[in-house]
C-alpha cells in the first residue's frame, strides 16, 4: 500500500510562492528561506548555495540515500517583471479564475516548483532506494546566469545522477532539446565632426548599419545553409539585432554606436564560427571606414540535444510525460545541466509556455494536478533500484 499523498496542497504552496515577488535581478532570500524551511521540515538535507550576487542564492536539497542513481528536478524561482503589463488582478497574489490559477510565475515556473515541494514531501514518506535531488535556481530569465555557480560547485564535487528533469512548461510533452543562445554587443567607434563636412569624421552609425547588415546576412545563411532540425518550430538557427543606440544630434557626425544582437542556435551549430564571422566583419568594416568596431559576447548558454535513447527520456515517458519527444524554441537551464554535470536531461513540466511572460499568466488546476501525478510517478520510481 502506498502512503497517502502529502498534506500541504500544491495549490496552497503555489499561492505562497507567487506572493514572493522574486523578479529577476532582485533578492530571492525570503522565498528561498521559506522553501528551505519547508524542505527541512520534510526531512530533506538542504544546502544553500551561493548565487551570482549577495542577495540571491540557489538551493539544493536531497531526500533519500546517497548514491549516483538519483533524479534531479530543476526549477528557477525568478519571474519576469510585471511593469507595463495590464493585469486584471494583483500579479503577486494567486487568483482562482474558474480553475485558472492566475499570478506572475504561475506557469513559468512556480507551478512546477510547488509540485517539486509536494514531490519531496511524498518522497520523505517512501522507502527510497535512490535519492531525489531538487535544484532551485535564481536569475534564469536573464540568460540562465544564476544556476551556474551551483552547477560549478556540484561539478567540482563530481556529482552524479541518473537523470535531470527541468520543469519548464511543455504541457508535459518531453522536450529532448532546445536552442542555445549567444548574446553580443557590437561597439562601433568613429570620429565626431561638424555635419557640414562629414568627411572630417567617421560615422559610427554607418559602421553600425554595416554590422546590422552582417547580422542579417548571418540570419539568411542560417535559414538557407545552417544546421537543420525539423523537430523545432523554427527548424534552423536565427540571428537578429534587438537594440541600437547612437548619435547625439543631427548636425554632429556620430562618434559612437552600440548594437545588441543575438544568435539562437540548435545544439551542434557552429557557434564559434559565427562569432568569428561577425568579428571578421567588424575588423574589415572598421578598417575600411577608419574607425574601430568591437564585438563582445555578453552572455551565452548552450543548447540541448538529448539522444533518443537517453535514460532521461525513458524516465519521463515512464512517469507519464508525453511522447513523441519535442524540441523547444526557447532556452532553458537544461543545456547547462547536460554540459556542466553530464546529466541526461529533458525539459518536461505542466502548462503552456505561451502564457508565460504575459499579463494574467496562469496555470490550470488540472495542469497542476497532472504535474503532481507526473512527479509522484518519478518519485515512486526511486523506490526501485536504477
Ligand atoms: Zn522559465
Amino acid at each position: 500500500m502506498l502512503k497517502p499523498l502529502p498534506m500541504s496542497s500544491t495549490i496552497d504552496t503555489l499561492a505562497a510562492l507567487v506572493a514572493f515577488p522574486t523578479v529577476s535581478r532582485t533578492s530571492n532570500r525570503d522565498l528561498m528561506a521559506w522553501v528551505a524551511a519547508r524542505l527541512s521540515a520534510a526531512g530533506a538535507e538542504v544546502r544553500t548555495m551561493p548565487g551570482t550576487d549577495a542577495d540571491r542564492i540557489n538551493l539544493w536539497a536531497t531526500i533519500g540515500p546517497p548514491g549516483p542513481g538519483g533524479v534531479v528536478l530543476s526549477a528557477h524561482v525568478d519571474v519576469v517583471p510585471v511593469a507595463g503589463q495590464a493585469w486584471s488582478s494583483d500579479p503577486f497574489r494567486l487568483a482562482d479564475r474558474g480553475g485558472r490559477l492566475q499570478g506572475r510565475g504561475a506557469v513559468d515556473m512556480k507551478g512546477f516548483l510547488a509540485g517539486m515541494l509536494s514531490a519531496a514531501e511524498l518522497a520523505a514518506t517512501l522507502p527510497l532506494r535512490r535519492p531525489l535531488h531538487l535544484a532551485i535556481s535564481h536569475d534564469e530569465e536573464i540568460g540562465c546566469v544564476g544556476v551556474r555557480p551551483m552547477l560549478a560547485a556540484l561539478a567540482a564535487e563530481r556529482f552524479l545522477a541518473a537523470a535531470c528533469i527541468v520543469g519548464e512548461p511543455t504541457g508535459l510533452r518531453i522536450g529532448a532539446g532546445h536552442k542555445g543562445k549567444v548574446a553580443l554587443r557590437v561597439d562601433a567607434r568613429g570620429r565626431a565632426a561638424h555635419s557640414a563636412n562629414p568627411g572630417l569624421g567617421v560615422n559610427a552609425i554607418g559602421m553600425g548599419a554595416a554590422m546590422v547588415a552582417e547580422v542579417e546576412a548571418v540570419a539568411a545563411w542560417l535559414a538557407e545553409e545552417g544546421l537543420r532540425d525539423d523537430a523545432y518550430t523554427v527548424p534552423h538557427g536565427t540571428a537578429q539585432v534587438g537594440t541600437i543606440l547612437g548619435g547625439v544630434a543631427l548636425n554632429i557626425v556620430p562618434a559612437e554606436c552600440t548594437l545588441a544582437a543575438e544568435f539562437r542556435l540548435p545544439a551542434g551549430e557552429d557557434e564559434a564560427g559565427l562569432v568569428r564571422r561577425l568579428e571578421a566583419a567588424a575588423t574589415s568594416v572598421g578598417a575600411a571606414r577608419g574607425g574601430e568596431i568591437l564585438v563582445t559576447i555578453t552572455n551565452a548558454y548552450p543548447g540541448l540535444a538529448e539522444p533518443l535513447n537517453s535514460p532521461a527520456i525513458r524516465l519521463a515517458a515512464s512517469a507519464g510525460g508525453l511522447m513523441p519527444v519535442t524540441k523547444l524554441d526557447f532556452g532553458t537551464e537544461g543545456g547547462l545541466f547536460r554540459e556542466m554535470l553530464g546529466l541526461p536531461t529533458v525539459i518536461c513540466g505542466p502548462g503552456s509556455i505561451d502564457r508565460a511572460h504575459k499579463p494574467d499568466e496562469y496555470i490550470t488546476r488540472d495542469e497542476l494536478a497532472a504535474g503532481d501525478a507526473f512527479l509522484a510517478a518519478v518519485v515512486r520510481g526511486l523506490t526501485a533500484e536504477g
